[in-house]
């Protein structure tokens, strides 16, 4: 009993860690937690750890060692590499296989009947589905031939995005919400992230299948989870677990055991199980939490590199450097002007005190903005013919 205590504790923490990690990772930049410990997680977990871990490596190592680390995290995080998205690839189906193996032939069990495979097989049909192409499409890149085109698509807010910027890299004009990629070296229309795990963008044509993905990946994290509660309450009963009796370690009286002690018998004689119910218990939290918070991002009418541009202009409206000037010809626009300039500016203008007096211009509503990422109007380049 003390082995499975053990081990008990270790999956337990291992998963409460890893979930803490997950949600400081993805939300300690939120505007929710800014000031709380949430942020200041992020920010050692993102900022001061590597700085240090840098500090220490130059201290003790050879220069040459250091430059050759740092090119490798340059190659696996600054780069487009498929290195992250086979290692989910396999993940997934080592997960599958030990399902296969394990549980699937508990079912038709004494909790679920076997049509439940008609929807087993659809859920993961559409998960796989949705990973395969949101990794392959096109997330919307900006070229030549399309950048007119993408950049009618959205009108520069003065605030976050503005007219005739150029992409450095690109040297083409920016579309309003695009964003240039460096792991891919070219801009994306509403691009929202660089995905590691699909080793592609999420921008403006793929963002639908991102999304279906997470959706479904969170069923399948849960629907598996219920499936495999099924199956362990399943083995209880042929493993004759139901009714046993053991001696208890004081007493030395026989007495039944306890329906947490037969389930840790069971992860204990199986390992197999055991690994699928740590792979279940980690990934459900973080993947619902995520899908939560990207579908909370959509209603709310930003993308997640928005997102960033939004706290920047918190903090100027917390700096008090955040104007709406009026020009001479009678227009009005947004104008960051720095306190020591502030007294020399004789334009009229009125300071922003709160984010809501900002519109977010490219917000139509919760539903209207699901709609529009699900059906997005195509700008996309035109496709390439081969000419003999
Ligand atoms: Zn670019
Ligand atoms: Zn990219």
């Amino acid at each position: 009993m003390a082995a499975i205590s053990v081990f008990t504790a270790c999956w337990v923490s291992a998963l409460l860690a890893f979930s803490a990690w997950v949600f400081v990772l993805l939300l300690g930049r939120n505007r929710m937690f800014r000031g709380t410990f949430v942020e200041q997680a992020n920010i050692f977990c993102m900022q001061t750890l590597p700085g240090n871990v840098d500090r220490w490596l130059r201290a003790g190592i050879s220069d040459a060692f250091v430059r050759r680390a740092e090119t490798l995290w340059h190659t696996l995080f600054g780069r487009r590499n498929p290195v992250f998205q086979i290692f989910a690839i396999v993940l997934y189906l080592l997960g599958l296989t030990v399902f296969m193996m394990e549980a699937a032939p508990m079912i038709p069990n004494r909790y679920v009947g076997g049509w439940q495979w008609i929807t087993i097989a659809l859920t993961l049909a559409v998960n796989i589905g949705t990973y395969a192409v949101a990794c392959w499409v096109d997330p919307g890149i900006v070229d030549a031939t399309n950048v007119d085109q993408a950049c009618s698509l959205f009108k520069p807010d003065g605030l976050l995005y503005f007219q005739d910027h150029v992409c450095r890299t690109c040297h083409l004009r920016k579309p309003a919400r695009s964003k240039h990629c460096s792991a891919c070296g070219r801009c994306v229309q509403m691009m929202d992230h660089h995905c590691m795990w699909l080793n592609n963008c999420i921008g403006l044509n793929n963002a639908r299948w991102f999304l279906g993905f997470l959706v479904s990946f969170s069923t399948v994290c849960i629907y598996g989870s219920y499936i495999f509660a099924t199956v362990l309450l399943e083995l209880r009963h042929t493993r004759g677990l139901v009714y046993a009796m053991v001696r208890d370690e004081n007493s030395g009286e026989l007495v039944p055991l306890s329906f947490r002690a037969s389930i840790l018998y069971l992860l204990d004689e199986n390992v197999l199980l055991a690994v699928l119910l740590v792979l279940l218990l980690i990934l459900t939290p973080a993947i619902v939490i995520f899908s939560a918070y990207q579908l909370r991002i959509v209603s709310l009418g930003y993308t997640s590199n928005e997102e960033t541009k939004w706290l920047n202009v918190a903090d100027d409206i917390k700096d008090e450097v955040l104007f709406v000037v009026e020009n001479d010809d009678g227009k009005t626009e947004y104008a960051v002007i720095e306190k020591e300039d502030q007294p020399a500016d004789h334009r009229r203008k009125r300071l922003v005190i709160d984010l809501a007096q900002v519109d977010n211009q490219y917000h139509r509503g919760a539903w209207a903005n699901l709609r529009f990422l699900m059906s997005p109007p195509a700008t996309n380049r035109p496709k390439k013919t081969h000419t003999n």
